[in-house]
């Protein structure tokens, strides 16, 4: 970047700084600033305009060191840009990245993307109609997710909300996925553990961390997202599909209403400013399926004892396809991932499936619901008759099935294989644990051994119907029985 005496000459503008409240400056002498313009300071911070006023300028500070009253300011004429370009894949972009990047502007550098513009021209979208496997069964089997789908991924605290992302991360990634992850002001230490997740899972290679700390400017944090989208557009534009968690918005809305409430505007509801939806709803509508590639967009919103009517996450609801709801009442009860399916919902998902996974999600969302209606009669085991006790016995197996740590990946064929398998009653009179150890064994051998793995895609590939599988499983049953 050049230095601020070029500016100043170049724009013969040169504002002073009224008034600096924490990271906001007030400034006059800018008559012809725009909004999201780069201001540079004399001291060599940075800062960007947040709103035009009738004779001063208001300021959200980019840099850490604060300015003092009287600093000279410089216009760049130049908006908000990233650098994008395919070197990123594999790094990791820290705050001081991007105050480094934002600060070498120059002006007719072709890869700088402006960070706040739908790089998107009307009719490039087409429909979500592509699967996108998650390795998660809970989520394959019974919120199905599509390729450009935006789903919410929402819960308490400390519910799986991260490790699930993960996985699904790591789904993708040998697919040729891009995977931009953004945390948004997280601690140092948990940006440390998110990195040493990426890392030892060898996902690292095909993405892009962008971190933000909990101790940076409101202003820098805020533009995260943004900068992720960017760089999630430019990827799509070579016609790769990327998949973009943004983790997470309630605290990303947090910090826009720190500086607006800074700037003394009129607080709305909970505080937060009037175009709060509007902040998000012009992030999240970039992501989708575009004719060239996808961008498939999972935020994270985090809930207050497992409360879904908050006024951040009711709005963000109604910008996505659907949410998965991590409950903590079943994390407590040791279900692993937590998400409770009944409230969980996708929106475009289903119109991605095939007609037999169609059929597995209606069967195994009935069954699960008539399950937990019959589950309080457990202590009249002795006297149930023979037919609830298998019903009952099988919705334990389903319960057990749905249960996966984070270090196993379950493609679809394999969950639709092991899902017939149960329905099937393969493992009828044998008890839920017993049948985890053998599924287990399933599992492994399906990934260490490529003609059992071939045996099972062909046999999932061939059935059209539930009643089709099954009667496949049961001929082929050394497939259950050899492990
Ligand atoms: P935060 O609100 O802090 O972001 P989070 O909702 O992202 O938390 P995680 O950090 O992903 O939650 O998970 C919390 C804990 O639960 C971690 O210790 C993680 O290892 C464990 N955990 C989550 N899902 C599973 C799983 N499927 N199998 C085993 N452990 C799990
Ligand atoms: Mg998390």
């Amino acid at each position: 970047m050049k230095d601020f005496a070029f500016y100043l000459e170049k724009n013969g503008e040169v504002g002073f700084a009224d008034q600096v409240f924490k990271s906001i400056v007030h400034a006059h002498g800018l008559p012809n600033a725009h909004p999201k313009e780069v201001l540079l300071f004399e001291s060599g911070e940075l800062g960007y305009v947040l709103a035009l006023n009738a004779d001063t300028v208001e300021i959200a500070m980019i840099s850490q060191p604060t300015v003092k009253v009287g600093t000279r300011i410089a216009r760049t004429d130049s908006t908000l840009k990233i650098h994008v370009g395919d070197e990123l894949m594999g790094t990791t972009i820290t705050s001081q990245d991007i105050e480094k990047t934002l600060l070498s502007i120059d002006e007719d550098n072709k890869t700088d993307r402006p960070i706040d513009e739908n790089h998107t021209v009307f009719g490039d979208h087409t429909k979500v109609g592509i699967s996108l496997e998650t390795q998660v069964t809970m989520v394959d089997l019974l919120v199905p997710l599509g390729k450009g789908q935006r789903e919410l991924i929402i819960g308490d605290r400390k519910t799986g909300k991260t490790s699930f992302l993960l996985q699904t991360i790591r789904a993708q990634a040998d697919k040729g996925f891009v995977c931009i992850y953004v945390s948004i002001a997280k601690t140092q230490q948990e940006t440390r553990q998110l990195y040493h997740s990426f890392q030892s899972s060898g996902i690292a290679k095909n993405s892009i961390i962008i971190t933000s700390n909990s101790a940076d400017r409101p202003g820098l944090i805020f533009l995260t997202p943004y900068i992720a989208v960017t760089i999630a557009e430019y990827f799509r534009d070579q016609g790769k599909d990327v998949i973009v968690v943004l983790d997470d918005l309630t605290t990303h809305a947090r910090y826009y209403r720190e500086i607006m409430l800074l700037t003394k505007r009129f607080p709305g509801r909970n505080s937060y400013p009037g175009d709060i939806f509007y902040i998000h709803s012009r992030l999240l509508e970039r992501a989708g399926n575009y004719k060239k590639g996808s961008i498939t967009c999972l935020p994270v919103a985090q809930s207050v004892v497992s409360d879904l009517s908050g006024y951040i996450q009711t709005n963000l609801m109604s910008m996505t396809d659907g949410h998965i709801f991590f409950d903590s009442d079943l994390f407590d009860q040791g279900r692993r991932p937590a998400i409770n399916p009944f409230i969980s919902v996708t929106r475009v998902g289903e119109q991605t499936q095939t007609p037999l996974r169609r059929e597995i999600s209606r069967q195994l969302r009935g069954f699960l619901t008539n399950f937990e209606k019959i589950k309080q009669f457990k202590h009249f085991q002795n006297e149930l008759s023979e037919n609830v006790k298998a019903s009952f016995n099988m919705g334990e197996q389903l319960t057990v099935m749905l249960d996966q740590l984070t270090t196993t990946q379950v493609p679809v064929s394999l969950s639709t294989f092991l899902f017939g398998a149960i329905w099937g009653e393969l493992w009828k009179n044998i008890a839920a644990p017993t049948m985890k150890e053998d599924m287990d064994k399933i599992i492994a051998k399906y990934h260490k051994e490529s003609p059992f793995k071939q045996k099972i895609e062909d046999l999932v590939q061939k059935s059209t119907t539930l009643a089709e599988l099954t009667q496949a499983i049961k001929d082929n049953q050394e497939l259950v029985r050899s492990v």
